[in-house]
């Protein structure tokens, strides 16, 4: 038997709960992950579900953030919780986000990816960036977000436009990670 979820959102009170339910994360060298996903046009309870399932799916991994298409869907939606272990939980949404100004100051941060699992490398990106979106009340908004939050966005914004971290890295880096992967999914196919 399962034990009752923390309440990650005021989207728990919702029926659905019930079902949420863990979706299977896609890595590499899933083409999938290369699929520019589409935009949300109504959030219906189909959304609302999908929402509910990447969060569940994105703590059990556990991972900071994730965006649709890594369980399979090419949807422009994204989870982020980046509330560190001995923090309350902070389950954040970003439907259909969007880059609208990004800054000249560059920040490194060291990321990995739920689908290219135990490969961590540094990224160069912008240290602060404003993005719109909207919450799973159909409202737009913006976050004016740095430090890990700006990277994270980033990161997700790019799944969402079938970008993963490895293409910032050099070929050779990239070449490496992705052969061993392939070869791994060939040994599974071959099991
Ligand atoms: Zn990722």
């Amino acid at each position: 038997m399962r034990q009752a979820k923390r309440c990650i959102d005021r989207i728990c009170a919702t029926p659905y709960m019930a079902a949420m339910a863990l979706r299977e994360i896609i890595i590499l060298p899933d083409k999938r992950l290369r699929l520019v996903s589409e935009p949300v046009r109504k959030i219906t309870a189909d959304v609302r579900k999908l929402v509910e399932d990447m969060f569940e799916t994105m703590y059990d991994a556990p991972g900071v953030g994730l965006a649709a298409i890594q369980v399979g869907m090419p949807k422009r939606v994204v989870t982020i919780d980046i509330a560190k272990k001995d923090e309350p939980k902070n389950p954040q949404v970003f439907i259909n986000p969007e880059i609208v100004t990004a800054s000249d100051e560059k920040a490194i941060h060291e990321e990995g990816c739920l689908s290219i699992p135990e490969f961590y490398d540094d990224v160069e990106r912008p240290a602060q960036v404003k993005v719109k979106y909207l919450d799973l009340e159909g409202q737009t908004l913006e976050v004016d977000a740095d430090g890990l939050l700006a990277t994270c966005l980033q990161h997700e914004i790019d799944h969402l436009n079938g970008v993963l971290f490895i293409d910032y890295l050099s070929k050779l880096k990239r070449d490496r990670v992705t052969k061993k992967f392939l070869k791994a999914a060939k040994r599974a196919a071959a099991e």
